[in-house]
């Protein structure tokens, strides 16, 4: 589903990503983690073009985009249709109910008609638990609901591939464990997921795989309990040391 080839990324003369390679199976679920300024969220903004690499190869399904050759329009679309986003923080828009939060993309992005889109937005509602909220304003939801309305919008196009950058990290324990549990179940469907995340424990149990990240570069990756408790790494070591 996903595969990057010597993926690196600077900004002018500083090198935020060098070198990274990575890929991921259908139905795989990896987390990323590492210290603040790791070059995580850069990573992921790289594979869905939001910050265009500046060398390597990005591959997403059957598309293949190569640093210094921008996608055309209709590369960029498919990618953004194989591709669902979910940050830190939810970034609903806050005139629209809920359903349409959810539903618009379904219109905009697959061109469905607003009686269809509005029907598997409340599928998709129901998915989430959130179904009695479709005709609320996000204002009127907690900071857990948003955020899982917000997976839900992400999940409208049917993505082959979920990013998840930091999704807890803005919320309280309790709201979090909520979000938390909707990407378990996510990933006990099969979804293939990246996650950068500072939650060990979600990339201890959840995830098959977890690429540390240091500097730029992948300092380890492998089975997610052996890396996380037994790096091989120093430098792993170091950033597990400090956090566990
Ligand atoms: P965090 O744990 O804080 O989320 P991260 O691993 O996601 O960290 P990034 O946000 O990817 O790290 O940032 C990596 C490095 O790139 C940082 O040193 C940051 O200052 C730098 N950086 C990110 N975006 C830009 C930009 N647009 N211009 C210049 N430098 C940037
Ligand atoms: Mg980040």
């Amino acid at each position: 589903v996903l595969r990057l080839d010597a993926v690196g990324k600077r900004f002018g003369a500083l090198v935020v990503l060098d070198d990274i390679n990575l890929t991921l199976r259908a139905g795989e679920v990896v987390s990323l983690i590492g210290p603040g300024g790791s070059g995580r969220s850069t990573l992921l903004r790289c594979i869905d073009q939001l910050e265009p690499p500046t060398s390597g190869r990005v591959r997403v399904g059957g598309l293949s985009i190569e640093a210094g050759h921008p996608p055309t329009r209709a590369e960029l679309s498919d990618l953004r249709r194989m591709v669902g986003m979910v940050f830190r923080s939810p970034g609903l828009f806050p005139h629209l109910t809920v359903l349409r939060n959810v539903s618009l993309a379904l219109e905009r992005v697959l061109g469905r008609g607003r009686v269809e889109a509005e029907a598997r937005g409340l599928a998709l509602l129901e998915r989430v638990g959130l179904a009695g909220r479709a005709h609320h304003t996000p204002s009127r939801c907690s900071d857990g609901e948003q955020q899982r309305i917000a997976i839900a919008r992400a999940l409208a196009i049917e993505p082959r591939l979920m990013l998840f950058d930091e999704p807890t990290a803005a919320l309280d324990p309790e709201p979090g464990r909520e979000v938390l549990a909707l990407m378990r179940s996510l990933a006990d469907d099969g979804m293939t997921m990246l996650v950068a995340t500072h939650e060990l424990q979600f990339a201890e149990t959840v995830s098959d795989r977890v690429v540390v990240m240091a500097e730029g570069r992948v300092v380890e990756q492998g089975a997610s309990r052996q890396v996380i408790h037994d790096p091989r790494s120093d430098r792993a070591r170091r950033f597990l040391d400090a956090v566990l």
